[in-house]
């Protein structure tokens, strides 16, 4: 993907100042956090993400007096993408699931991650994890009591170093001749396809949204896995056979149309309408709006802070 190719000192500025701040640096001082039993019934759970304005939740299992793993609006997708048949058929096993009954044997081949203060030590390690796992939420865990902090995110850490790190050179740089971000093979859904097409789209590729596109390749609007949960805001998943057209009309919209970029705007002009419109993705678009790639917070943490780095660093961190 992203490769900065700056030789100057000025490269590693991003990266030095992640591994000299640690996770606690980036948390705020009071927030709230919602934990979730592994007994809880799975509808229940995604009921409470959505009255408590979330986009995840720690599991904590009782029996074993630990946490397990996370929840998130991807099991959400997986749930609906495995069992969805048609509007006709109720999804007895979203209402009848207990979060351990559905995740049982996936608890048991994957583990939780987490970032133990003060290990990993630095908000770099927390980047690494983030990056190299392909997840959106690493929580921070005090070591002490074993709670969880926060769970810390892209975003969070990118408005942290916008805020708190002077503008190297570079991000004067255009985003073409840098090469950060996906240019190739991008995923999108028709407004013409369905829901459950761009479900599918998601269990897939594993992308975190979807350009919607005309029939030229024009992007209309942008669908992201957040905005799924909005299915089970409304109670609306039990018709997955909707148009992604109605699906973007009967989301809670936070914006009108979408947020994007082009080829020749600068690096800094792209990180500071990501931290301002509070996304972690900006469409790259040509002219006649037509998909071009994908810039997403992953491509912009990778480039300005782990590219620089080199593998050495991470073998000596990580061995
Ligand atoms: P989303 O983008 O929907 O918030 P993620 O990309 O973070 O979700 O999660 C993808 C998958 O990885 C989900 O099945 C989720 O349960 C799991 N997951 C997310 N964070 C962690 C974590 N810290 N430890 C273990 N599993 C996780
Ligand atoms: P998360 O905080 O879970 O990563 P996202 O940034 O993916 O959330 O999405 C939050 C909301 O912003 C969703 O309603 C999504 O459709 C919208 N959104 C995200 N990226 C864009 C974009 N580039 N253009 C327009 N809307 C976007
Ligand atoms: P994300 O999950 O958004 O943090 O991004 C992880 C990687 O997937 C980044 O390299 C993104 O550029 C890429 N990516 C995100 N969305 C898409 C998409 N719709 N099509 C292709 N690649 C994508």
């Amino acid at each position: 993907v992203s490769s900065l190719d700056i030789s100057s000192a000025d490269a590693t500025v991003y990266m030095n100042f992640m591994k000299s701040h640690c996770c606690y640096d980036a948390i705020p001082t009071s927030c709230k956090l919602v934990i979730f039993d592994t007994t809880l019934q799975v509808k229940k759970a995604f009921y409470a993400l959505v009255a408590n304005g979330l986009r995840a939740a720690p599991l904590w299992d009782s029996k074993l007096q630990r946490f397990v793993g996370m929840l998130t609006i991807t099991d959400f997708i997986n749930i609906l993408h495995c069992y969805y048949k048609s509007p006709l058929v109720q999804m007895y096993e979203l209402e009848n699931h207990k979060i351990e009954t559905w995740r049982g044997d996936s608890f048991k081949s994957s583990k939780f991650l987490f970032s133990r203060l003060p290990f990993p030590r630095s908000l770099f390690e927390a980047i690494y994890s983030l990056l190299k796992y392909k997840i959106h939420r690493l929580p921070v865990i005090d070591p002490e009591s074993g709670n969880v902090l926060h769970i810390l995110t892209h975003k969070r850490i990118l408005k942290f170093l916008h805020i708190f790190v002077s503008k190297p050179a570079f991000m004067g740089k255009q985003i073409q001749e840098l090469r950060i971000g996906t240019f190739r093979n991008i995923a999108t859904v028709q407004q013409t396809a369905t829901l459950y097409d761009a479900l599918s789209i998601f269990v897939e590729r594993r992308v975190s949204a979807l350009p919607v596109v005309d029939e030229q390749g024009k992007v209309v609007s942008l669908y992201s896995r957040f905005d799924v949960i909005n299915l089970a805001a409304q109670k609306t998943y039990n018709n997955l056979d909707m148009s992604m057209r109605e699906a973007v009309c009967m989301r809670s919209c936070f914006f009108e149309g979408v947020i994007k970029c082009y080829p020749d705007e600068t690096l800094e002009t792209i990180i500071d309408r990501i931290v301002k419109a509070e996304v972690h993705r900006l469409v790259l678009v040509d002219r006649s709006d037509v998909v071009k790639g994908i810039i997403s917070l992953s491509d912009l943490l990778q480039a300005m802070v782990l590219t620089p780095a080199g593998d050495g660093n991470f073998l000596i961190l990580f061995c």
